[in-house]
């Protein structure tokens, strides 16, 4: 098939590359450059600096080196190809394709000299409400595992890093900084690490990314138990780990803990902190001199002494990127609903198609926060509908629903605002810079500027440090005309707005650039004095001003309503474009369960007026639909789909693929049936949230409960059918440290090609701890052409079958019979049979 020539040239393009860069490459004596290094630079050099950066010693022959964020592309600097969300790679339950987008964005880093990719994202997910489920890879430890495993190995073979993030249990965006995820050790051993311990024993990664969150009451850059105990020494990580920006608290206690470099920069582990401490015998020079041995060992490892200049010997191939994404979206796609097979749509019997919705245009390639590529171009719902349309099929659009006016393109072109200079309005504002994130103590610098639209490199001001500074800008606004106007601001991170000493906007956080608009009616001439206040904590730094007057009004909701009523009245099939986007969904905060902007409201009203409704859905995991799904026809789940994906979309409804993504998490019917339902809010706002479900998050809870989920973990339609061979066992006893190899045949039974995503899960029906019902424990995609049959082997290793006994801080393997069942969902088990471990 196309997509495995794909791959194929791939993965020897990749090994050709990046062994060309390693063969000639001279290894670097790690150990001298260590001796040869002072106090001062050796602390110097494990906090990071200008953002993105470690920085170079350049006496030493040490080049500075470049981060950027993942895991769906190579979000800084950009543009560049805009993947579908990491769940949707998930989704696609493709370790192939996962080794594929790992290489392509790999490809794509390189090619803008950035050495580190942050990503792959690997969180487990708990509740639909998390603001970044998007970017991890569902609930599954044993799936999310394996699929950043092939990410990671396909990255690394371009000759980039890839940094495992976020260690550990980050499952929540809500007060991220402070909430504890406080659990029992078998449940961190069995849920919580299994990702990143296959990630890097099996993927070999280069970094880890500590996370935002506490785990039992410890900040996870400074947990010694995780870092030091589990990952350098029981996982044997020889790489080197990072704090996650901004997210260290004690540079001592970071320092010991493990961490070997301080993200975006040394604010604790700084020289100020630590040379006293190895001075006086706190810190040992060793545990510094070991952080410094990590990160050097890397770049020998990826050749960055001899090569720095990674950019130099590639030409990114935008349109196999291109394709990459786009084949990641058709395998992602999940098609949770198909009454009396609706879909495909047979372009013979349509002569007109209503997209509606919020999503339909323009398109929603991602969710919000760090991991947001802009990309280098993406087509809408609405154009991939009428492209794979054709011209025979007359396709309209109407959005349905008010989501806000925004403001418009070049916005932050417009500074009409001034200072005054000997009685002279001159176009600008003027700046107070101080040190600390408080705008206290004396004012540092002092500069005027013709626009207020900074970054960072507007902001590098003697005396002021590169973060951690705040500023207040001052100027004047004065209209020509009476009338309402929006102003305008863009920070990252906090700011705060005033208008004639009136706070009129509150942004203050630590974010990305964010924007926010005050409308108000200004008059002619009047003079407003205009005050912003701003932070710049760790990062990215940008401030931006401007003001518009407003355009015409938009529609009140009610026109939006009764023009996608009147679309749908006169449409033969609608398709619904609706969700959340990276503005409703994102980092930075979580996420309510029903969809906003009354999308349900508008699906009802839709569905009333034309039952031939297809709901297309872009969320990070799963929506309320019970006011709706009962009457809904067909549904398919898009995740975000990244730049390509709504040609996936439209070639799925057409026919055109067929869609094989199933859900790599449960989907519930309602909140209340989620396992961790009671567990996830911090309700008594004591900063901790206990995992009360234990071992039982997803399928593993509803597996022991008599409450089931709307659609289960695994579960995905498809236009065909498939049959399941009986299983071929080699050995039905074997020893523990043995092997199980397997074999069934699958045949495609249907009409048409398709792709089944086979779930292996093994079940321990007697155990002396409590366990799951079962475990996946292996997948594996099948393409198969109509009508044929493949036979395709499984092996299960010793892993398959134990569990951790916190008695013995240790997995364990009880000998007895297993049951090893294969499915087609973990709710449609096809096949299974008994082994004996002993
Ligand atoms: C995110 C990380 C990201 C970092 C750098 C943080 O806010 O949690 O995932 O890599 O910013 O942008």
């Amino acid at each position: 098939m196309k997509r495995k020539f794909i791959h194929t040239v791939f993965i020897v393009v990749s090994i050709l590359l990046f062994s060309c860069s390693t063969s000639s490459t001279k290894k670097v004596n790690v150990e001298k450059l260590i001796k040869e290094m002072t106090l001062q630079e050796k602390v110097e050099f494990i906090g990071g600096y200008n953002s993105f950066y470690i920085r170079g010693i350049e006496r030493l022959g040490i080049p500075e080196i470049r981060m950027a964020d993942g895991p769906v592309g190579v979000r800084n600097p950009g543009p560049s190809t805009a993947f579908t969300a990491s769940i949707a790679l998930a989704a696609s339950f493709d370790k192939n394709l996962a080794n594929e987008v790992g290489a392509a964005i790999g490809r794509e880093a390189r090619s803008k000299n950035v050495h580190i990719m942050l990503g792959p994202a690997m969180n487990i997910h708990r509740a639909p409400f998390c603001g970044r489920n998007f970017e991890y890879l569902g609930e599954d430890p044993y799936l999310a595992g394996k699929i950043a495993t092939s990410y990671t190995l396909g990255m690394q073979n371009e000759g980039v890093m890839a940094t495992a993030k976020h260690y550990d249990a980050n499952y929540q965006d809500f007060n991220r900084h402070k909430v504890s995820s406080d659990m029992d050790e078998r449940t961190l051993h069995e849920i919580y690490l299994p990702a990143f311990k296959a990630t890097v024993l099996e993927g070999k990664a280069a970094a880890v990314m500590t996370s935002y969150n506490l785990v039992n009451g410890v900040h996870a850059s400074q947990d010694d138990y995780l870092i030091n105990q589990v990952l350098k020494k029981k996982w044997d990580f020889k790489g080197f780990v990072m704090s996650d920006w901004v997210s260290t608290y004690d540079g001592i206690a970071c320092a010991k803990g493990g961490l070997d470099i301080e993200m975006p920069s040394g604010s604790h582990m700084n020289p100020d902190t630590l040379i006293p401490a190895i001075k006086n015998g706190t810190l040992d020079i060793k545990i510094i001199d070991d952080k410094i041995r990590r990160i050097l060992t890397m770049y020998n490892r990826f050749g960055l002494f001899e090569n720095p200049d990674i950019a130099k010997d590639i030409v990114v191939d935008s349109a196999t990127n291109q394709a990459i994404a786009l084949q990641e979206a058709r395998e992602g796609m999940v098609l949770l609903k198909n009454e009396k097979n609706f879909l495909p749509l047979d372009k013979q019997n349509i002569k007109s198609v209503a997209v509606i919705g919020p999503n339909g245009d323009p398109a929603v390639t991602g969710g919000g926060g760090s991991s947001f590529v802009h990309p280098t171009g993406a087509v809408s719902v609405f154009d991939a509908i009428k492209k794979i349309a054709g011209d025979d099929i007359k396709v309209t659009f109407a959005k349905g629903v008010f989501t806000g006016e925004r403001l418009p393109e070049g916005f932050f072109d417009h500074f009409n605002f001034y200072i005054k200079e000997n009685g002279k309005k001159v176009k600008g504002v003027h700046a107070d810079f101080y040190k600390g994130t408080k705008l206290e103590g004396n004012i540092i610098a002092s500069e005027n500027f013709g626009k207020l639209n900074l970054e960072k490199e507007q902001m590098k001001i003697d005396g002021l440090p590169d973060e951690n500074f705040s500023a207040r800008f001052t100027c004047y606004f004065s209209p020509e005309e009476n009338g309402t106007y929006w102003l305008g601001l863009a920070g990252d991170d906090g700011y705060k707005l005033y208008v004639d000493g009136k706070m009129v906007i509150e942004q203050w956080k630590n974010q990305g650039e964010t924007i926010r608009k005050y409308q108000a009616d200004f008059k002619k001439g009047k003079e407003y004095k205009i005050e912003v206040e701003y932070f710049q904590a760790g990062g990215d730094a940008v401030i931006r001003l401007a003001s518009q007057k407003r355009q015409s009004q938009e529609a009140g909701p009610e026109t939006y309503l009764s023009q996608a009523i009147s679309d749908a009245k006169k449409a033969d099939v609608v398709i619904m474009s609706v969700g959340f986007s990276n503005e409703t969904e994102s980092e930075g905060s979580d996420r309510s369960f029903d969809m906003p902007f009354k999308q349900n409201e508008l699906i009802q009203a839709i569905e009333k007026v034309n039952p031939n409704t297809i709901i297309v859905i872009n969320a990070g995991g799963n929506v309320n639909m019970t006011p709706w799904i009962d009457q809904t026809k067909a549904l398919i789940h898009a995740w975000y789909p990244g730049q390509e994906g709504n040609i996936a979309l439209s070639e799925i409804i057409f026919g055109i693929t067929n869609p094989s993504g199933k859900l790599p998490v449960s989907f519930e019917t309602k909140w209340e049936d989620n396992p961790t339902y009671n567990s996830y809010w911090d309700d008594d706002n004591d900063l901790k949230v206990e995992f009360k479900e234990g071992i039982f998050p997803g399928y593993r809870g509803y597996d022991k409960s008599s409450v089931k989920p709307r659609f289960p973990f695994g579960y995905g339609l498809s236009y065909t059918t498939f049959g399941y061979g009986t299983p071929k066992v080699e050995n039905k006893t074997i020893k523990p440290d043995q092997p199980l190899k397997f074999s069934i045949d699958f045949t495609n039974t249907g009409n048409v090609d398709g792709a089944e995503a086979v779930q292996v899960y093994v079940s321990d029906p007697v155990s002396s701890l409590p366990r799951p019902v079962k475990e996946l424990k292996a997948f594996d995609k099948v393409f198969l052409k109509k009508g044929e049959t493949k036979t395709v082997p499984f092996e299960l290793n010793k892993d398959a079958f134990s569990y951790y006994d916190p008695s013995k801080h240790d997995w364990v393997i009880e000998p007895g019979e297993f049951k090893i069942l294969i499915g087609s969902s973990s709710v449609d088990i096809r096949q299974q049979f008994s082994v004996t471990v002993n």
